[in-house]
């Protein structure tokens, strides 16, 4: 394999808190390691449209605590065409970049993988989605952030749950994956938590509320925006036809979730997971993902963390939160 030179970085798809930390980790690590690093804006659209600019040590000061990304991230249509790729790879190559650390969730590695198959070009991955809905690692840079944002909404919500007797439905993150609303269902007290992955019956949520109705003054029911009963709206709209015990009321929490400064752990995992990344690269791995599994930083083949990427349920945290909730 050719000698690495030039390592471009990348955040593509949603935008995570710890990412930042992760593009300084890449940055510094791959400058102390005597490589030049190029930062790609808007992720695989910068490609495209040459959004290419030189990182230096500094270049990265005081980013550290900052949500989003300052590389922007974007999502491109056209880098899913055959032609799209050869185009970003003429850029790069012109560019002088000749490995890549794409940060991101399980469509910008499918577009990696692509990449470094067709046109050789070394890529390590790191795993940056609120989502923590990809194989080979516990958590995914953004994670804990927004789970933590969701408690903090939950605590609030449930103050003014609490002095008016209501009943709270609250939505959160999470299309396919549910481990945001079981996580935060758990850390928040919630009477119940409704998950993608499992179908919740409206008849047994209800009976579950009367029964606690009648030992309790407000309850609050997390629910993932991909739950097979439509949302929180839907799910409130059917509860209040049957149930007549509090006032009822709908929280969508939205984007807010992916905001705010990241905490103490994505940093951390940023900067473990960008520094094993390019330290990887320059090993001479090609084609994996950078993931965390038992706080140990180990790596997996990418495409097994696109194609094993689903959230496996905890059925057993999810029976826990039910004891949990007498
Ligand atoms: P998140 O989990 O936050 O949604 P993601 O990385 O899965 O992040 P996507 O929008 O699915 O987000 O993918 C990001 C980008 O990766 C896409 O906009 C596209 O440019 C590229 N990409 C996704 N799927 C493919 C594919 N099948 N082939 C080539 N490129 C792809």
């Amino acid at each position: 394999m050719a000698e690495i030179k030039k390592i471009g970085v990348f955040t593509s798809g949603g935008d995570a808190p710890g990412m930042n930390a992760c593009i300084r980790a890449v940055v510094r690590t791959a400058i102390y390691m005597g490589k030049e690093v190029v930062g790609i804006q808007q992720g695989y659209q910068g490609m495209i449209d040459k959004k290419f600019v030189p990182m230096d040590a500094r270049s990265v000061r005081n980013i550290i605590q900052m949500g989003g990304t300052v590389l922007k991230t974007a999502r491109c249509m056209d880098f899913r065409t055959p032609e799209g790729r050869a185009f970003a790879y003429k850029n790069l190559k012109e560019e002088g970049i000749d490995a890549l650390v794409p940060i991101g969730g399980d469509g910008t590695f499918t577009g990696a993988e692509f990449l470094s198959r067709e046109f050789d070009i070394p890529v390590v991955c790191v795993p940056g989605t609120i989502d923590n809905d990809l194989y080979g690692s516990d958590y995914t840079l953004g994670y804990d952030t927004a789970t933590n944002t969701v408690i903090d909404a939950i605590d609030k919500i449930r103050d003014t749950a609490a002095s008016h007797d209501r009943l709270f439905f609250v939505e959160v993150m999470g299309r396919d994956s549910g481990c945001i609303a079981l996580h935060a269902g758990i850390a928040g007290g919630a009477e119940a938590i409704l998950l993608p992955e499992k179908e919740t019956a409206i008849d047994e949520l209800i009976e579950k509320l009367e029964q606690s109705a009648e030992k309790k003054t407000s309850s609050i029911v997390i629910i993932a925006e991909g739950d097979k009963n439509g949302g929180a709206y839907n799910v409130a709209k059917r509860v209040k036809e049957k149930f007549n015990f509090y006032d009822i009321k709908v929280t969508i929490l939205g984007h807010l979730q992916r905001g705010g400064s990241p905490s103490s752990f994505d940093r951390v995992l940023g900067g473990r997971l960008g520094y094993a990344a390019v330290k990887s690269l320059l090993a001479g791995e090609n084609r994996k993902m950078v993931g965390l599994r038992n706080n140990k930083v180990e790596l997996t083949d990418l495409h097994e963390a696109i194609h094993n990427h689903t959230f496996k349920l905890e059925e057993d945290l999810l029976e826990m939160a039910n004891i949990l909730s007498i």
